[in-house]
């Protein structure tokens, strides 16, 4: 295993390359399909959104791919990112695992978001694009890509859901900060927010939504293409990072995952912590118990349909198989708008059917409850996404206390919580509830799925 890992690394201690588990998946990725003729789509297909360069990591099956060296020299500011040991959480939990957390938060948007935001950036200025459009929930991935464009010299704009717009001003300031421009979202810009506000004119707005009004926006002008910030193969790989080095310093401390724990809007943050491991196990090395945590309020992965589905609300994505609840489901507006998506990665969803890592919800109390347990013990406070991926943890570690057998359990804490402090005060003031969806409208979003 150790030279299996170290010759991905430079003397930085930096990954030379991205991992893509396509080269080691036992079954293939089903194909993504044209929503008109429902056959498998070519490359050509894809580029009025994205450049050649990301389109044939989307396709790739090549298990390294270099990370180019002006991606990298970004990387270099805060990655390697430091892998920590939660000493002080296992003694206040009393438990014999070893709990450690890979930290996300040092990067400059304060997430694993500018991973592939930096990268998407950089290709799409070598294509010569001036414009990127993308979506954003909690302002996360917005406020990444609009830091990613600011180094590149992209233009970029974004709608952001109507409900994180209201709840995380603060977010948004810093998107402008950084020279992007933010719109709620449904908004009468786009063909897609006019017809949603014409019949709802107070729509919270969904991921789904906002994903319809940047793509239209991309689609029209040849200098322009969209970004996303998750589910897609390409912003996985980019994430691949994040374990790659958590394998190298796990050796440094001398101990390998029992466990490992990560929160799931669209997949990725998880992904990029779980598929070097995953791969190891592929290749035949050590086995790994992955469990990916998601909120009940949206549970994709728990209570959706692996069906071919659109990638967003107004269907101008291709068709995608996944974990789904629908492309109309609106989730309710709940605290971790990073995890407020209808779809799950097809590559998340692909290896959950084939059985390789599982799956649980939980209502966001119990999660906010884990985040102040572990910001009290550790210092950092979690986004309300990652106490998703810290509660998974604890409780994993309050397991091992009943079982009495110490493991090892990873955890990728993807970010901090700093501008999420109004959510911190409604929980400490007892406004926080645990919501739910309908489950009619569950099941109308479900019997929407287009036939394939
Ligand atoms: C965006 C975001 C998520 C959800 O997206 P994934 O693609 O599932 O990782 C989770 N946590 C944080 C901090 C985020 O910014």
């Amino acid at each position: 295993m150790t030279s299996q890992i170290k010759y991905l690394l430079d003397e930085t201690h930096l990954p030379k390359a991205w991992y893509n588990l396509a080269a080691d998946l036992p079954v293939p990725l089903p194909p993504v399909l044209h929503p008109g003729t429902k056959l498998p789509i070519g490359p050509a297909d894809l580029e009025p959104l994205f450049p050649m360069a990301l389109i044939e990591q989307e396709v790739s099956t090549v298990r390294e791919i270099e990370i180019p060296e002006p991606v990298r020299a970004v990387y270099r500011q805060w990655r390697p990112s430091p892998l920590f040991r939660a000493r002080r959480l296992e003694q206040l939990l009393d438990t014999p695992a070893r709990i450690y957390y890979k930290y996300e938060g040092v990067s400059p948007s304060g997430s694993h978001k500018p991973n592939t935001a930096v990268p998407q950036a950089f290709y799409n200025r070598e294509a010569g694009i001036r414009k990127l459009t993308t979506e954003t929930g909690a302002g996360q991935w917005g406020s990444s890509l609009a830091f990613a464009g600011s180094l590149f010299g992209i233009e970029v704009q974004v709608f952001m859901v109507r409900v994180s717009y209201d709840q995380k001003p603060y977010r948004r300031a810093l998107m402008e900060t950084y020279g992007a421009r933010c719109i709620a979202s449904p908004s009468p810009e786009t063909h897609a927010g006019r017809t949603i506000l014409a019949s709802q004119p107070n729509h919270p707005g969904s991921l789904g939504i906002a994903i319809s009004e940047a793509v239209e926006v991309a689609a029209q002008r040849a200098d322009t293409k969209y970004a996303l910030g998750s589910v897609l193969n390409h912003v996985l790989l980019h994430q691949t990072v994040v374990g790659q080095e958590a394998l190298a310093q796990l050796e440094l401390a001398d101990d390998y995952p029992d466990i490992l724990v990560g929160c799931t809007g669209g997949g990725s943050n998880f992904a990029g912590l779980a598929f070097p491991f995953l791969g190891v196990q592929l290749r035949g090395g050590r086995k790994v118990r992955v469990i990916a945590v998601e909120p009940a309020a949206c549970p994709s992965l728990t209570r959706g349909k692996y069906a071919y589905d659109f990638g967003d609300t107004g269907h101008l994505t291709p068709l995608v198989k996944m974990h789904t609840l629908g492309s109309t489901f609106t989730p309710p507006g709940f605290h971790a708008g990073g995890l407020r998506y209808h779809g799950m990665a097809p590559l998340v969803s692909h290896l959950a059917e084939l059985g390789l890592i599982e799956a649980r919800a939980y209502h966001q109390l119990r999660c906010f409850e884990a985040g102040v347990q572990f910001a009290r013990a550790e210092g950092i406070l979690p986004a309300p996404e990652a106490n998703h991926a810290v509660r998974g943890a604890i409780d994993e570690a309050l397991r091992c206390k009943e079982e009495g057998v110490s493991r090892a359990i990873l955890v990728n804490l993807c970010g901090h919580g700093h501008f999420d402090m109004q959510a911190y005060m409604d929980y400490f003031a007892g406004k926080l509830r645990d919501l739910s969806y309908e489950e009619s409208e569950l099941a109308m979003a479900l019997a929407g799925l287009p036939s394939v």
